[in-house]
């Protein structure tokens, strides 16, 4: 954030203020890491400050400290729309554009809050009054760090706090391997740890709760998948009976795209997820190196992203998808061999 910035936050924050705090649909780790983190160090600064989530988030997050006071606008409509009227400020974080929010897209451009974006997308939209972007960072949580910074307040994170912070890094950097995890990323962490995340614990808590059947469905997952040695690409499907026959629940498919990549050879990996109650395919991409999978959700899949990590959505049948993927797939050939 530039000085101006800071000043403008600042002296915004310098009144209390009714503040709701917005991640995007589907949150993630980073997303949800991010809201509660900075809800506590609103409250502890004399805000009142609610966190209003556009669905529900994954029950591998939902030990996360004060996770139990989100909103979902899905669940918690009428709650919901009060606190937006009432909000002199809306933080949005982890997202570049409104459309992200979805059912919540009209409701925040309704207001006349004043809005800080806190997020690291690509290209983000200009609605908020600041805008604290930066693409080279990794994970909004470290970012929500940095805010607290400067406005000189990392006396203020408690253990809590440091533990939604930590949380959020580690997924969004897939436990710290990920380009964007910098010298400084881990010192952060450090200091997390110090101020009292118990890093241990949160792995456990994140990635030792399997159920059987989510475990199941990763065996479906990594039998159905396709490897195209000549594109370096490796996709995987998840048909909606595939989905329930393994007692779906959201979160279960977090990750699996991601075991393409550990393929010698493989620079592109894909994930199509059937989800018949909305009517489409809920695309994930992931690369390594130069190959920009933010461009290619952007070009051909309506989604969006960073580099190396993007999703995307398609409203044709598997079927088609998986067509319409493999003819354009080819014209990216060379790119992906170089
Ligand atoms: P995931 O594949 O884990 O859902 O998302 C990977 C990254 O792409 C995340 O940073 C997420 O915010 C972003 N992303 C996922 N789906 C979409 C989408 O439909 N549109 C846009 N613009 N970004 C997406
Ligand atoms: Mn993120």
């Amino acid at each position: 954030m530039n000085l101006e910035d800071i000043t403008t936050v600042k002296s915004i924050l310098s009144q209390p203020q009714k503040i709701v705090i917005i991640p995007h649909k589907n949150p993630d780790g980073d997303a949800i890491g991010s809201c509660l983190a900075l809800q506590a160090y609103l409250d502890s600064q004399g805000h009142i400050a609610n966190v209003i989530a556009p669905n529900d988030f994954p029950k591998f997050l939902k030990w996360m400290p004060g996770c139990a006071s989100i909103l979902n606008f899905e669940r918690e409509n009428s709650q919901s729309k009060k606190l937006l009227e009432e909000a002199s400020l809306i933080f949005t974080l982890d997202f570049n554009d409104l459309s992200r929010t979805g059912q919540l897209e009209s409701h925040l451009e309704a207001s006349n809050a004043d809005f800080i974006m806190i997020d690291h997308h690509q290209q983000p939209s200009d609605y908020a009054r600041v805008t604290y972007s930066d693409v080279s960072m990794s994970s909004t949580c470290e970012m929500v760090y940095n805010f607290i910074e400067y406005l000189d307040g990392l006396n203020a994170i408690t253990a809590e706090i440091a533990t939604n912070i930590y949380t959020g890094i580690m997924t969004d950097t897939g436990s710290f391997k990920y380009r964007s995890t910098s010298s400084r990323t881990h010192r952060v962490v450090a200091d997390l740890i110090d101020k009292g995340a118990k890093n241990m614990e949160i792995h456990q808590n994140v990635f030792d709760t399997n159920s059987p059947s989510r475990l199941h469905l990763l065996g479906v997952a990594l039998s159905n998948m396709v490897i195209l040695p000549e594109l370096c690409t490796a996709f995987i499907t998840l048909s909606q009976a595939e989905l329930d026959k393994h007692g779906f629940k959201k979160g279960d498919t977090e990750g699996f795209v991601n075991y393409g990549l550990t393929l010698e050879g493989i620079k592109f990996a894909v994930i199509f997820i059937e989800n018949k109650e909305e009517g489409i395919i809920k695309i994930s991409f992931r690369s390594i190196g130069e190959f920009s999978v933010n461009q290619f959700a952007r070009t051909h899949f309506n989604g969006g992203g960073h580099d190396n990590a993007a999703g995307g959505r398609s409203e044709l049948s598997m079927e088609d998808t998986l067509k319409k993927f493999n003819d354009v797939l080819e014209s990216y050939k060379t790119q992906l061999n170089s």
